[in-house]
This record gives C-alpha cells, structure tokens and sequence, in this order.
C-alpha cells in the first residue's frame, strides 16, 4: 500500500464501495432520441423564490419529453426550514411544474437514481471522496478558522490572492504520520481538493444561454467534505449530477465564477461535465436603473404573492415565459389559444443580461389568460381564492354558483372577450354592483347632463323597460325614447348637428347604466339587467330617480 491509498484507508476506513461500484448501481440513462435530462436542486428552506420557480419552469421547459427530477440540497441544515420540501413540491406543483423523478415528499422519492436527497447520500461522497485521495487530489487540512483569517489578512498585506493554494496551501503535503497523530488527537479536519489547475491557464466551456465563456483554471484547494463530512455544494454537484446522469444544468448565474472549480471536478473524477446553462437572475426596473429582485425588499420576489393577490397560475407561468424567451410573445400572437407548452423553448433565446420583471406587464397577460378561461373555470378559481383570502366574497360567489357563473359569461365572447380582470382580487369590485351586500349605491351621472333630463329619461325608462324584450328590441325601446327627451336617436345625427339636441342615445343609454350598475363603463348592459332580472332593476332605477 502506498502511502496515498494508507491515508484513503486512514480518512474512510469503513468506505468499502468504488466509484465503479457506485456507476454500476447507478446505470447509464437510455436516451434513444438524445432526450435531455435536467434537475431542479433547491435548498429545502421553503420558501419559493420567483427566481426559483423561474429556474424550475426552465429546467422542466429544456427536458420537455425527457427526464426533469427534483434533488433536494439539503446540506445546509441551518437554512432548513421545517416542510421545507413540502412546501417547494407543492409551490411548484400549482404552477404545473412537475417531476418526473425525485422527491415526492419529506420522506419519498420515485427514481432509480436516487437518495435524491442529499443527506442521505453521505456514503456516495465518501466513496469519490475516497478514490480522490487515492490518486493525490484530495488531502485532509486541519487548519482552524482562526488560522485561516490569519492567513487572509497576511494575503491582504501582501496583496496575494485569497483563500488556500499552492504555497499558501499549508496542509497540502502533511507527512502520513503527522495525519495519523493529528487524528488520533482528535483533531477535526475537512478534506480538500488538490487543485491540478493553473490560473496562468484558461478553461473554457460553451455555455448553453450565455455561449462560450472562458476564465482563468481553478487553483484553490476547495473544501470538498466538510469537518462532519457533508459535502460542499461543489463536490456535491459533480458526483449527483454525474450519478444521477444530468445533461444539462441549469442553475442561477451566481454559479458561474464557480465553474472552473466544478469542471476541475469533473475531471479529478474522470467525470465528463454536463451542458452548462447559467440563467440570468430576474431584475426590477428602479430609478431609472435595474437591479436583481430582492427577497427581502420585494414582496413580488415571493412566489407566495402571487397566490394572495390571486394571480392564476397559468398567468404567471405565461408572463414568465415572456420573459424567458424573448420570442414568446411573437408565438402566443400567432397562437392565442394554444396551450404554452407547445412553445419550443430555447436557452438560446433567453436574456443574457437578466430579464425584466414588471407586474403591469404580468397583469395584462393575466388579463388575456382571464379572457380566454370559460367563465366556468373563472368562477372555479376565483371562487378557491376567495375561499382562503375574501370569505365574504366567498359566501356570495358559491352562494348561487350558478347566478355568479353567469356574471362571468357577461361577454365572454370567442372573438373579442373582455378583460376586465386580471387577478382573483379584482373579483370583488368586477362583480359588486351584482350584490346588495357589496355594492356601495354611488351614482355619479355624466355632469353634462341636466339633472331633470336624468329624471326625464329615468322615469321614461321605467315605462318602457320590459325585462321580456329581446336584446334589439331593448336597445330598440331606449332609441324609441330618445327623440321626445330631446336626444338624437343616433350618435351619426347628432354630430350632424350637436346644437339641436341635449345629448345622443349613447348619454341615454349611460344614465340607465350608471342607474342600474353605479358605472359608466360595464359589460353589455342588456345581459345585466337580465341577470339582475325585473325586480332590482326597476328597484334600483326608482332608487335613482
Ligand atoms: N442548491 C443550489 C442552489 O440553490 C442549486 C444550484 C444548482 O442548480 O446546481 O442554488
């Protein structure tokens, strides 16, 4: 034995398994049509970012009919958060992010690549961690926290690189006996690499949203178990990612600067790395500048904001993909009824500087998402909503589901539908004047008019309404009324001569609407006052008179 292969036997004495053993248990995926395999890796802290349900559509978006799992990063226990991982699968799940492989609870997975979570393949890292060793390019270092400041501030005052490298690499080369006593005192260690790499050497890579990008090789002697023997998310990701049998990784820019590390990973390994895919954070437009969204500054940055303000799922899985290929806008013209996963994604297309997130924006293709719902699913969601954030909305809605469905046909036409609403929290004043409950009986008629020609034309109109009237024969019996109130009957005649009368049918037809809604503008007044039905409508034109 020599004395690499004492010290492997020393460090991961009952480490029995080789790296050959773990890719034979672990079998090379068949893609026959080259599908392509992603993964979503979150750290389980519960909290689902936009940025991250962002990464997720994407990686769910490139694998399309090939292999998307979940792995959950579990190695940073002070970040987790108590159903933690509930709470990403289920965030993501409402956005119709699915997986194909991975965890599918705390405590269950579906897979044959699995633990697919992190903590739980400790003995998989000390197998490669091991076999590193073996071959010279992992050491165990003992240097202290304190050791180590000590040693950034003498390479501050010499102005030398910071971290832990070549001369400055003091546990590189420990004679085996000096390891052995040091252990047997007790003292705690983590295990570096033993960088091959030299900063007066490029490695390069093409990546897969920012093409190819070239940087100066790896020479820190990165941690790659830490002193309890969890692996850093570097060494993690080289040995998951390969036994798990990756194509592509795509992950957030910040990884980026990282890259040379994990390419030097791949190769200690004898690995060959994935496609990479860095994708560019999502950025906010302030003060004239642009700047990364903040979790702690934004509430918009919280995928949680959007279910409270009621944004449909499908609304914002939309506007995140405008935002993520910048063709997609041009594709949902040409295709407006079309479901968005028939949308051939690119990484290509994607921002390479960071896509600009803007709620105006997300509120009107979630307007255009509304429009085109069935007035049945309109009801259905808004009705979930109001359930969990407006009970009092609730109790009226799925009161009469059948009356409050029907509000929501008001105009749902296939050609031009309305969009009135852009999220389930606009329900409550798009549907008011359709309750006594919630309808506040303000009317503010048009100030150019009379407010005896107001009463004239209400009274006019309470003689002439007949709720069994079909919808030409309604707007008929208001034209009827024009001429005798001293209005033009049309709009054409009026212009023609604006001094000979008091207004035109449409200032007619505005003081019933506003009578009978409160508004100046709603949906096709005709199918109110049939939903409204005779009773309410003759109340509420009285009411006004
Ligand atoms: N756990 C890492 C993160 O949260 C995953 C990055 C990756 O996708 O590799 O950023």
């Amino acid at each position: 034995m020599d004395d690499r292969q004492a010290l492997a036997a020393l460090l991961f004495a009952g480490i029995t398994k080789t790296p050959e053993d773990m890719l034979q248990q672990y079998p090379k995926r068949v893609r026959e049509n080259g599908e392509k395999v992603t993964r979503f890796a979150p750290s389980p802290t519960g909290f689902l970012h936009i940025g991250g349900l962002f990464t997720a559509m994407v990686n769910r978006r490139v694998a399309g009919d090939g292999i998307c799992f979940l792995r959950m990063e579990d190695t940073d226990k002070k970040r987790e958060v108590a159903d933690g991982v509930t709470g990403i699968i289920q965030g993501l799940h409402r956005f119709g992010i699915d997986f194909d492989e991975g965890m599918t609870g705390p405590d269950s997975e579906k897979g044959a690549y699995g633990p697919y979570l992190q903590s739980k393949r400790r003995e998989i890292y000390q197998v490669f961690a091991k076999s590193l060793v073996e071959k010279g390019y992992a050491y165990p270092c003992f240097c202290t926290e304190e050791a180590l400041a000590e040693q950034r501030a003498k390479q501050e005052a010499e102005k030398c690189n910071p971290g832990y490298y070549g001369r400055w690499a003091a546990c590189r080369d420990l004679p085996l006996e000096e390891v052995k006593a040091r252990i047997e005192r007790g003292e705690a260690f983590v295990l570096r690499l033993r960088s091959p790499g030299r900063p007066d050497h490029k490695c390069s890579f093409k990546d897969a949203v920012k093409g190819k990008i070239e940087m100066p090789e790896n020479e820190q002697d990165i941690v790659l178990l830490k002193q309890d023997g969890i692996p850093t998310y570097h060494f993690a990701h080289a040995v998951d990612d390969t036994l798990m049998g990756t194509t592509h990784v795509v992950r957030g820019d910040e990884w980026i600067s990282s890259a040379p590390v994990h390419l030097q990973l791949f190769y200690v390994l004898g690995f060959k790395p994935p496609v990479y895919a860095h994708v560019s954070p999502i950025m906010k437009e302030e003060d004239g500048g642009k700047r990364k969204l903040s979790k702690r500054k934004d509430p918009e940055a919280s995928v949680e904001y959007y279910r409270q303000e009621g944004y449909p799922a499908a609304s914002v899985t939309e506007y995140l993909l405008t935002i993520a290929n910048s063709n997609f806008e041009d594709w949902r013209k040409a295709n407006p009824k079309a479901d968005n996963r028939a949308f051939p994604f690119k990484l290509t297309n994607m921002s390479r500087s960071g896509a600009l997130f803007d709620l105006k924006k997300l509120n009107d293709v979630s307007k255009n998402v509304i429009s085109v719902m069935p007035a049945e699913e309109v009801y259905r969601l808004a009705a979930d909503w109001a359930k969990e954030y407006d009970p009092e909305l609730y109790g009226l809605l799925s009161k009469d589901a059948a009356f409050a469905t029907a509000i929501f046909s008001i105009d749902r036409t296939p050609v031009k539908p309305r969009k009135d609403i852009g999220k389930w929290s606009d329900v409550r004043d798009y549907v008011s004047y359709f309750y006594e409950e919630l309808w506040d009986r303000q009317r503010q008629m048009p100030e150019h008019l009379e407010e005896a020609d107001v009463k004239a034309i209400l009274s006019a109109y309470l003689k002439v309404y007949n709720p069994a009237h079909n919808k030409d024969e309604w707007f008929a019996a208001i034209k009827e009324m024009c001429e005798p109130l001293g209005f033009a009957r049309e709009v054409k005649e009026y212009k023609k001569n604006p001094g000979g009368y008091k207004g035109h049918v449409g200032d007619v037809s505005s003081v019933i609407r506003i009578a009978v809604t409160g508004r100046k503008n709603t949906p096709d007044l005709y199918a109110i006052a049939q939903l409204l039905g005779e009773e309410r409508v003759r109340q509420r034109l009285s009411e006004c008179l």
